[in-house]
């Protein structure tokens, strides 16, 4: 099987939609695979309704512990991250906990517009619905752009993950010029040095297209964005890595020259080329 090297969005046991997923149990399957890098991204929900269903702020500690152990016992590199969501009003809490511990790598999401958990089955029909795409996605961007512009992130994970349940209000499916705000997004990313991701957990989704469109990364790349950063978005460890590979080919065929990896969150660019193994 081919097999890209660095899966940077996993969910372990601290994600309560992860609960059985242990880091270990990750490390056997990456070590099958020939996955040379995780980073871990457990939820951190830090204020609103959902906040029961990430870390809790008294658990990083022991989350960091757990993964800086297991480190020592496999020849692959584990990274200490987070899936922040992005809240307005807790940018300084935010910002205080990615000062207070040593992570590596930090991927922001957008989960919830206002009152909506806009990638629900529950929420998605009450946001899209009795408006245009255009609108609601407009209305999506917006906040999107705020949390690039917040400075605290390293990468955008998945970028159009609103799409998750659109189907459930409409079957045509999405074009890119009903994605609002696109140029200002990927202006946004470009100007304030943040990278997007490609997600692949769209493939396992109902309308089987990864996160974000092509169309959305080929903006991106005419705009000049450099950083990309690969993640399975896995919350089983069969998951890891899936469709990583397929996701290289994309960006190289668009264009893209290199991949992002991260370590005490600093950047560094890898060339595409050395991205992608065969392993038996
Ligand atoms: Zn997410
Ligand atoms: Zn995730």
């Amino acid at each position: 099987m081919r097999s890209a090297r660095f899966d940077y969005h996993v969910h372990e046991t601290f994600s309560s939609d992860a609960r059985d997923s242990k880091v270990e149990d990750y490390i056997k399957v990456a070590e099958k695979r020939g996955i040379e890098q995780i980073a871990f991204t457990t939820h951190e929900i830090i204020t609103g309704t959902y906040s029961y269903f990430g870390i809790q702020l008294e658990e990083v500690e022991q989350y960091i512990d757990n993964i800086h152990r297991l480190d020592e016992t496999t020849d692959v590199k584990l990274l200490v991250g987070l899936e922040v969501d992005y809240f307005s009003e807790a940018q300084r809490q935010i910002e205080a906990l990615l000062d207070e511990y040593p992570f590596d790598f930090i991927l922001g999401s957008t989960h919830f517009i206002g009152e909506y958990d806009v990638g629900s089955r529950k929420d998605a029909p009450a946001y899209f619905g009795g408006r245009s795409l255009k609108e609601a996605t407009t209305d999506y961007f917006r906040f999107w752009i705020e949390a690039v512009q917040s400075g605290l992130f390293d990468s955008m994970a998945h970028p159009d993950y609103w799409r998750r349940f659109l189907h459930l209000v409409r079957k045509e499916p999405v074009l890119l010029s009903e994605y609002g705000l696109l140029g200002d997004a990927v202006d946004s990313l470009v100007s304030y040095d943040v990278g997007i991701e490609v997600n692949s957990s769209g493939r396992r989704h109902e309308h089987g297209i990864q996160y974000p469109i092509r169309g959305f990364l080929e903006t991106a790349y005419n705009a000049g964005l450099k950083k990309i950063t690969l993640g399975s978005d896995s919350h089983i460890p069969d998951h890891l890595g899936y469709w990583l590979a397929g996701a290289v080919d994309l960006l190289k065929d668009i264009g893209f020259t290199h991949i992002s990896s991260f370590k005490a969150r600093k950047h560094k660019s890898n060339p595409i080329d050395s991205l992608v193994r065969t392993v038996k």
